[in-house]
């Protein structure tokens, strides 16, 4: 038994790249802290992360009479609402300046459920202005909370985003330009993801977890191709140092700080395992027989779970069910016609 455990977690030791795997925070009550670049960090709250943008050591004077924006502190996701405390508490660890931007990489409540208190939040010690923050996320997102699937209730107006876009917004805040880009029918139809250009990090939402098989919501939306296309999207704009590692940071909507080679091998495993389930739909196997056949087996060490919300039973399903929907029907396997 310790053995097979000790076998295992060296093997996952080996998969992380050392210059990361020797900054991870840790997942438990706390609010853990690593700084991914001089104005961006990572905050991790109870397996969920949050980016923080904050302003330069240094800016440009500010004229006279001008626009009071441009500068402040900036959020990716807020997770759960019982972490606003331990999350505003660790911002002013690092900044005083008003929240002036939540975005909402998805609509789910482990990243949007700070959002009416963060948003809310003063500024900090001689930081100005107190006008609460612009919460923005994709308008399928909005509609989403608008009009909840049949048996989820709806969520509050105070925790909505007040500001929707529509393919890209582009924003220029604290000195860097950031670009948010809609990734249509991934984990929901409603998904962001967030590329800070000159920080060189992209925060990745839920289309990228180092924890879970892609969870794909299609009550909302979601399909396991726009998780794929989400995947390949960010490999386009990440750029590796050496051989896919370093260079871009890729900030996970769960699990640890990653590079380009860790979106490689991610997209690969989905890519992989979608092939292995499209054989079997194309083959005729029923659902039964395709999770008998165990089509993530030597993935399941890593993202497989038997408990919780997001099962690898769950995934197979919800990958099969897609294919089987978008593959031709094959060919009658009897040549009588009943009729
Ligand atoms: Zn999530």
């Amino acid at each position: 038994m310790h053995t097979q455990i000790g076998t295992v977690l060296v093997a996952v030791a080996l998969a992380f790249p050392v210059w990361l795997a020797a900054q991870q925070p840790r997942a438990d009550d706390d609010v853990h802290v690593l700084q991914v670049a001089p104005t961006i960090y990572m905050l991790v709250a109870g397996g969920n992360n949050v980016t923080l943008q904050v302003e330069p050591a240094t800016r440009p004077p500010r004229v006279p009479g001008t626009y009071l924006g441009g500068y402040g502190v900036l959020l990716v996701d807020t997770v759960t609402a019982d972490y606003s405390g331990k999350l505003l508490a660790a911002i002013r660890r690092i900044s005083q300046a008003p929240i002036r931007y939540i975005i909402n990489t998805s609509i789910d409540a482990d990243h949007i459920g700070g959002n009416e208190n963060l948003a809310k939040a003063p500024a900090g010690r001689g930081g100005r202005g107190g006008a609460a923050a612009i919460v923005l996320g994709h308008e399928n997102l909005l509609l989403q909370l608008a009009s909840p699937p049949a048996g989820q209730a709806k969520i509050p107006q105070a925790a909505m985003p007040t500001d929707a876009y529509l393919d890209v917004k582009e924003m220029w805040f604290n000195g860097e330009s950031i670009q948010v880009i809609h990734q249509a029918a991934a984990h929901t139809d409603g998904d962001s993801i967030v590329y800070f250009r000159k920080s060189d990090v992209i925060s990745a939402g839920d289309i990228f977890s180092t924890t879970t098989y892609p969870v794909i919501d299609t009550s909302r939306g979601g399909r396991m191709q726009g998780v794929i296309d989400g995947l390949n999207h960010i490999l386009d704009l990440a750029v590796p140092e050496t051989n896919a590692e370093g260079g871009t940071k890729i900030i996970p909507g769960h699990g640890r700080l990653s590079d380009e080679g860790d979106v490689l091998e991610y997209r690969n495993m989905t890519v992989i395992v979608r092939d292995r389930i499209q054989d079997m739909v194309k083959k005729g196997m029923t659902i039964a027989q395709v999770k008998a056949a165990k089509p993530t087996l030597d993935y399941d060490f890593r993202y497989g779970a038997t408990t919780g919300p997001w099962t690898t039973e769950k995934f197979i399903e919800t990958v099969y069910n897609e294919l089987k929907a978008t593959l031709p029907a094959r060919p009658a396997t009897t040549t009588k016609n009943k009729s």
